[in-house]
């Protein structure tokens, strides 16, 4: 079946945090050879999933390809490990729940980010502790510089701190199609991120299975972000800033509470959101683009926010972060249309 096309298409219900935004073209792809069948066109492309972090700042003038390609393999390697194979339009928390119950061990941390199973590698998803990159095996994308089917391996697809080659040097150029994943059949948790650790020693689940695993993660989450169904948001707004060990250590000497962490190339991370909240933004606004009440690392859409507040919002809150720790704040999130002066 052909894929669905859909012209001047509103993006705002495709985008968590929905600013209001039209698309030339939108095509939902469901089946890959749909792709060669596809009328050419000289508009320029972007792919979405689930939209949870990408930004319309404008309208986009070109070709959408809304990636919704499903499909679930597993591959017994030996005793110890299976490969999953995931289509890319598969919904990411779905397959993390989806392997805890087939006794597939490795993502119980990864559960409840949102979005689809074929963005996680553009940016290295990550959360407490543990990040795409340990359990990636290999991914399989379309390259429309070659015109053909790669696969990548792990390695080749240079995954770093909330990054990729698909998000740098390397953007635009390929459609991911599925990813594979290398788990574990036994279950080794990962318990070692403070928060988690402490969440789990309240409930008495120093030694937690899979599924009490999960849920603690699902907890902490819900408590710490909002629903974005409930309040427009892209999850954490700014990256953690990673600077050298002695540009960290003397900026530390000054902020000896500022939460850090090593990182192991010798870097250090630093907690953007303490940054941020210490300056007084928690709840701030600029119209209806705001900064998460309980959150500081979050901003948030209440209702009508316009590209413009939230440029307006990121800037100054670049600014203030700048002039006070000499800290240059990135967003997470994909920005669509106009630059950042930052940019
Ligand atoms: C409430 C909330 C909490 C979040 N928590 C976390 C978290 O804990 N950790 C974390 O890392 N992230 C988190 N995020 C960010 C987001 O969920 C992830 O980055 C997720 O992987 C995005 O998936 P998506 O399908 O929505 O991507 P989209 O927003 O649709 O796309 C993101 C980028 O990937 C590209 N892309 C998407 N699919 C493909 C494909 N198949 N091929 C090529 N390029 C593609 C897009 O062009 C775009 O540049 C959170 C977001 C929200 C709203």
């Amino acid at each position: 079946m052909a894929a669905a096309i859909t012209h001047d298409a509103d993006l705002s219900g495709l985008s968590t945090f929905k600013l209001p935004a039209r698309a030339r073209e939108l095509v939902e792809l469901t089946a890959p050879d749909q792709l060669a069948a596809l009328p050419a066109s000289e508009l320029p492309l972007l792919v979405l999933g689930g939209g949870s972090n990408t930004i319309f700042l404008d309208d986009w003038p070109g070709r959408i390809l809304l990636n919704r390609l499903t499909g679930l393999q597993i591959q017994r390697l030996d005793e110890e490990h299976s490969l999953v194979h995931a289509g890319a339009g598969e919904s990411w928390h779905r397959l993390v729940m989806n392997c805890i119950a087939r006794g597939l061990h490795g993502l119980e941390n990864l559960a409840m980010i949102p979005g689809s199973v074929g963005a996680a590698p553009i940016q290295n998803i990550g959360a407490y502790g543990v990040e795409l990159s340990d359990v990636l095996d290999s991914v399989r994308a379309w390259d429309w510089q070659q015109s053909r089917t790669v696969r990548l391996s792990a390695a080749d697809c240079r995954l770093s701190y909330r990054d990729s080659r698909f998000k740098s040097t390397d953007r635009d150029r390929f459609l991911i199609l599925s990813i594979s994943l290398r788990l574990s059949h036994c279950f080794a948790p990962n318990t070692g991120y403070d928060s988690l650790a402490d969440a789990l020693a309240k409930r008495h689940l120093e030694r937690p299975n899979p599924r009490q695993l999960a849920a603690t993660v699902m907890r902490l989450r819900r408590h710490r972000l909002p629903d974005p169904a409930r309040l427009a948001n892209a999850g954490s707004f700014f990256k953690n800033p990673v600077l050298p060990a002695e540009t960290a250590s003397a900026l530390l000497d000054d902020f000896p509470r500022l939460p850090h962490w090593p990182m192991p190339d010798g870097q250090v991370k630093l907690a953007a959101g303490w940054m941020i909240e210490r300056l007084g933004f928690r709840g701030y606004r600029i119209g209806d683009a705001g900064v998460y009440n309980n959150h500081a690392l979050v901003l948030v859409n209440h209702g009508q926010a316009t590209a413009d507040q939230l440029l307006e919002l990121i800037e100054h809150i670049q600014a203030a972060v700048g002039d006070e720790y000499d800290v240059e704040l990135e967003p997470e999130p994909m920005l669509i249309g106009r630059k950042l002066m930052s940019q």
